[in-house]
């Protein structure tokens, strides 16, 4: 079994999940006592947070080179970054290590390309929903449109992600603001939703909807546990 390296903390919230959900996945494929091997490096969240949203960008592109390069000496096989929005600086990190990272959106449109998938919603916070780091991902490399809410609904999805999700606050008026934008999406022809941020599936589930959602967390968790036993 390979080592899988994880990058968290971004929030711990949904670091959390990715530990339990690729140990569940190891259990599930290989029984018994089985646990998967994993590296974890967590940052403070709230140095990135005040980064992203002062636009320096660099700065939180150093501090996740540094976390990656101490996985990557703690013998990890590969490395998960276990947030949408910080995949805005893979190009810089993936240049300083030799281990490969796993990216998000290709595990994403990997699934939603095999689910014939070809018109898609994406959730995130405002960076992924807004820029080209991601969404060209998903278009440009597997011909999925991407449609994203518009600017209002962008800053409510944005901001329950910052000052609810992150902070472990599951609040169902939240929930009924994010079903009503998926509605939105979908009537505009979306055929599944991206839960594009890691704690979004903290929020809404397949219970809540009977539209068809990609779980960014679960596929990457799932992802990264189909590596390491390859
Ligand atoms: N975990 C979130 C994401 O997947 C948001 C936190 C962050 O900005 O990294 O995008």
């Amino acid at each position: 079994m390979k080592t899988i390296g994880l990058l968290g903390g971004m929030s711990w919230e949904s670091t959390a999940l990715y530990y339990k959900q690729i140990n569940e996945e190891i259990k599930n494929k290989l029984g018994s006592l089985h646990s998967a091997k994993v590296v974890i490096y967590s940052v403070d969240f709230d140095e990135i947070e005040k980064l992203q949203h002062s636009g320096d960008w660099d700065k939180t592109a150093n501090i996740l080179t540094k976390a990656a390069q101490n996985i990557e000496k703690a013998s990890a096989d590969f490395l998960l970054i276990c947030t949408n929005t910080m995949h805005k600086v893979v190009p810089q990190i993936q240049t300083k290590i030799n281990i490969p990272i796993v990216h998000i959106a290709d595990a994403t449109a990997k699934v939603l390309q095999k689910d014939n998938i070809k018109k898609v919603g994406l959730l995130g916070t405002a960076f992924t929903m807004k820029e080209d780091f991601y969404k060209n991902i998903i278009s440009e490399n597997f011909d999925i449109e991407v449609l994203v809410p518009n600017e209002e609904d962008i800053k409510i999805i944005h901001k329950i992600i910052y000052e609810e999700l992150c902070l472990g606050i599951v609040n169902d008026d939240s929930r009924k603001e994010y079903l009503k934008i998926i509605e939105k999406l979908v009537a505009n022809g979306a055929e599944g939703i991206i839960l594009g941020c890691t704690e979004i599936c903290m929020l809404i589930s397949s219970k809540d909807t009977d539209i068809k959602l990609y779980d960014t967390t679960k596929i990457h968790a799932i992802e990264a546990v189909n590596l390491a036993l390859e």
